[in-house]
């Protein structure tokens, strides 16, 4: 049985006073039976310390929302798994579709991370989906199919289970145009299909596949209550609690 898995990204939103804010009004809007949803937030890197210790002894988890794929080193500017480790960090995204727009991020490059993350003994979320042009043209399997056999090249079937992908179409990433629940659901068949012709069929049972694309309260349940989707990745929603928090509650309905 695959756990509902909702993480919010915070991207470049949120500086130490406002993560103390968020988080605070997040723990009070959690009151709720999370009937055994895992929650993740990944603020930005200056506020994981303070997050860290904010969300000791509650149900939140932390993750960051990018590292670098060496421990040390002269990398100006780039954040290491250890250092996410130190601070508290138990998942890492990775390749999310801005990482790979603006900061031109390949598949090949995001395995090498996927691969480091693995080493350092964090979870990665692993971030894929086409762009609108790529779905006008039909080319959304092909692609899809490309960007996780390359993200996830020379990974073993036991640490591919402990990964959570998260499919996010490009088109639909802070457009407030969210994926219909059954194109989420097609392509999340698919990378499962996939999966299983890569590994296992039970390896693929096993991973968590979230959706990410403009994931609010108001169309949570349908898109989380697909059969193969497992999760959420929230960016814009996640940045009010009562929001996240009614995304949340959709998953432990
Ligand atoms: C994201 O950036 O991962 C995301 C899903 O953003 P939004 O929810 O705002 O579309």
């Amino acid at each position: 049985m695959r756990t509902k898995t909702i993480a919010g990204n915070w991207k470049m939103n949120k500086d130490f006073l406002q993560t103390e804010e968020l988080i605070d009004e997040l723990k009070k809007a959690l009151s709720f039976d999370l009937k055994g949803v895992k929650v993740i937030i990944c603020p930005p890197f200056t506020s994981l310390e303070l997050a860290h210790r904010l969300i000791h002894g509650s149900a939140i988890e932390l993750g960051a929302q990018n590292m670098h794929h060496e421990d040390e080193g002269a990398f100006t500017g780039e954040v290491s798994p250890t250092m996410l480790k130190a601070v508290g960090c138990k998942y890492v995204i990775l390749g999310h579709s801005e990482r790979r727009q603006y900061f031109h991020e390949s598949d090949a490059f995001i395995n090498k991370k996927v691969k480091k993350a693995i080493a350092a003994g964090l979870t990665s979320i692993v971030c894929f989906g086409e762009t609108l042009d790529q779905r006008e043209k039909n080319i959304t399997a092909q692609v899809v199919t490309a960007q996780v056999r390359g993200v996830l090249e020379d990974i073993a079937a036991e640490n591919v289970e402990r990964l959570i992908l998260a499919y996010e179409p490009v088109w639909a990433i802070g457009t407030g145009r969210n994926a219909t629940p059954q194109q989420a659901e097609e392509v999340h068949v698919l990378v499962r299909k996939l999966l299983g012709e890569m590994y296992t069929a039970s390896t693929a049972e096993r991973v968590i596949i979230q959706y990410g694309g403009s994931v609010k309260p108001e169309n949570a349940a349908e898109l989380l209550w697909q059969p193969n989707v497992d999760g959420a990745l929230v960016g814009g929603a996640c940045l009010k609690a009562d929001s996240f928090a009614g995304i949340i509650k959709a998953a432990a309905r």
